[in-house]
């Protein structure tokens, strides 16, 4: 990531995940602190994704040429499963074409229930058998029963489903990164807050 003229070079914008994004600055960069006698310590600028029209906000030190980004490009955790994860970075790449997108979230979901012992049956069983077993609330099971009927209708190329939007794509990328936080990374973070904690037993 760096500046080139009044564009940010990053390999992907972080909202829409095309890659090569033009992220064009808005305004002016603007001082956000400064060292002793007034001397600029950091700046920040605003830039504006031509493609989804998002704004990616930065931090730059002159000192040290080093720069931050809000949002960062997203990562995931390596206590997602590598199936599911890779299918949640497709579904988040793809997010431009809502479709492929919605098909890759729904692959992770599923990733994830198998990684949980669901592998009986179809989705919408194992979906039903999570819940019942209190792995997922009763309102993740409704959200997740969406996400599956949508990522059918991609499936099926349902002539009278309308194509989806990626507003859709985003929200159903956001319940599958929803469910990995709960089923994955939530319960890892507590367990290596447990052995951290003075007089913990294993
Ligand atoms: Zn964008």
């Amino acid at each position: 990531m760096k500046f080139s003229g009044n564009n940010l070079e990053t390999e992907r914008c972080p909202h829409c995940g095309i890659s090569a994004p033009n992220l064009v600055l808005v305004g002016n960069p603007f001082i956000g602190a400064t060292a002793g006698g007034g001397v600029p310590k950091e700046y920040w600028r605003v830039f504006q994704c031509a493609r989804c029209r998002a704004g990616v906000m930065v931090r730059s030190n002159p000192a040290n040429s080093g720069l931050q980004a809000w949002p960062a490009a997203t990562t995931y955790s390596e206590d997602i499963p590598a199936k599911a994860r890779n299918a949640l970075r497709e579904a988040r790449l793809a997010l431009g074409t809502p479709s492929l997108s919605i098909v890759g979230s729904a692959r992770a979901i599923d990733h994830m229930l198998k990684a949980r012992d669901y592998k009986e049956g179809s989705l919408y069983v194992r979906i039903n058998k999570a819940a019942e077993d209190h792995v997922i609330t009763e309102d993740m099971k409704a959200w997740a029963h969406e996400v599956r009927l949508e990522a059918n209708d991609e499936r099926h190329a349902d002539e009278d489903a309308p194509d989806a939007t990626e507003e859709e794509a985003a929200r159903i990328l956001r319940f599958a990164e929803a469910l990995a936080e709960l089923l994955f990374e939530l319960p890892a973070r507590v367990k290596r807050g447990r052995q951290l904690a003075p007089g913990a037993k294993a």
